[in-house]
């Protein structure tokens, strides 16, 4: 099933019987520039939406059943749910997280009624391109059009967070959700986790973001994601001993982190160190990548975006041999500003600022350079930034 609008109410027509549907809604994918694992500091960060979506078009039943295709496989996938029955499965299976995201509304307050959705994407899956909050936020955005359900994007966001937090069981941060939902084509988003305040920062056209999917997809995320909470924990832990004040990593400056650094369990003491060093110096990129884009000045961004990935690499140990061979080959490939991972990491994609004009070229170099050192599973593709979670048709 493709993403095109009309392909999709096709891909709906022919799984649910013939009848057209009430909406179609898409839900782009993001890339984040700057401001990795910060987000559940309640920190900052620097994503785009982008011209890669999930598709949905979707009509009210009668009873309280969701009936739900995906084209997750080749084929075309099937379930039906209950939704008086739904309740978390700690499973990440695909429709967990549609599931997920008509309890976490049901939760929130808002009263379903049942649907038939059909689900499409051009959206690379697991590449670190938030196809899982496109989902969630356009599943939530299909659920609240049929149900006349009002839309804020804050709100709705942190519902889809819940959904995946809490129903699927894995552990991030608002951003995704944020991203999706708060897009505006032509501009990165700075985001303030903790207000969920969203500031567009315009890109400048001379600017292009290239994609580079690894095609490396690794299960082990979720549990190194929790040892790297932990970690920031114990640094957090010794810094509110002495500052109580302070109440996440994102109000803790270095000097603090410093201090503290002999009250810390000498077991763990390196690493709770460079974990929480990461989130700290990290905290401060988006802003200031924020400024280098707003004056166009391209080398400070590249400056930027380069250190985000070492100190991602070497502080936080969440790149992979591949992200890091894939970012040091773009950055040796002729336009490249600077690369770095994006998202959760250890596999999936990385970005690279490219001039405009270079972007067709260094995609195309890129991927022959990776290529001539072992095969990319994945693929390079420059994108443009896109508008949040909208609906396309409504009948
Ligand atoms: P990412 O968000 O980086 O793409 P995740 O592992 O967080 O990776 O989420 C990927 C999961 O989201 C998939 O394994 C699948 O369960 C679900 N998903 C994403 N897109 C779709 C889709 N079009 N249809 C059904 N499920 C999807
Ligand atoms: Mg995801």
């Amino acid at each position: 099933m493709s993403a095109a609008p009309g392909r999709i109410a096709d891909g709906f027509r022919n799984a649910f019987g013939g009848h057209a549907p009430a909406v179609v809604v898409r839900a782009p994918g993001r890339v984040n520039l700057i401001g990795d694992h910060t987000d559940y500091h309640e920190g900052f960060a620097l994503p785009a939406a982008i011209d890669r979506e999930v598709q949905l078009a979707a009509a009210p039943r009668t009873d309280q059943i969701l009936r739900v295709v995906s084209s997750v496989s080749d084929e075309p996938v099937n379930v039906e749910l209950e939704l008086g029955a739904l309740a978390p499965t700690g499973r990440n299976r695909w429709h967990d997280y549609v599931a997920g995201t008509a309890w976490a509304l049901a939760e929130a307050g808002h009263e379903l009624g049942g649907a038939d959705i059909a689900i499409g994407t051009d959206l690379p899956i697991g590449a670190g391109l938030s196809s899982s909050a496109a989902i969630e936020m356009g599943v939530a955005r299909a659920l609240c059009a049929l149900g006349r359900i009002a839309w804020d994007t804050a709100s709705m966001a942190r519902v889809a967070r819940r959904a995946e937090n809490d129903y699927v069981g894995l552990g991030c941060g608002i951003m995704d959700q944020l991203a999706v939902g708060a897009g505006v084509a032509g501009h990165a988003l700075l985001l303030d986790c903790r207000s969920l305040a969203v500031e567009p920062v315009a890109l400048p056209s001379d600017l292009t973001i290239v994609v580079m999917d690894t095609g490396v997809r690794r299960s082990l995320a979720a549990t190194e994601y929790d040892a790297r909470r932990a970690g920031c924990d114990s640094a957090l832990d010794a810094i509110r001993r002495r500052w109580p004040d302070v109440r996440t990593l994102r109000d803790a400056d270095a000097s603090q982190l410093e201090a503290v650094r002999g009250d810390l369990d000498p077991a763990d003491r390196d690493a709770a160190y460079r974990r929480a060093a990461h989130v700290i110096t990290e905290n401060l990129r988006p802003t200031q990548l924020a400024a280098a884009l707003d004056a166009r000045d391209y080398a400070e961004a590249g400056r930027l975006v380069d250190a985000s990935h070492a100190s991602l690499r070497d502080l936080y140990e969440v790149s992979c041999p591949e992200l890091d061979r894939i970012t040091a080959l773009a950055r040796r490939t002729s336009g490249c500003y600077g690369a770095r991972m994006t998202g959760g990491g250890f596999g999936g994609s990385a970005v690279a600022l490219v001039a405009s004009e270079a972007s067709e070229a260094f995609a195309e170099d890129l991927s022959a350079a990776y290529d001539a050192a072992g095969p990319l599973t994945g693929s390079v593709f420059t994108c443009h930034t896109a508008g949040g979670v909208s609906v396309l048709e409504s009948g």
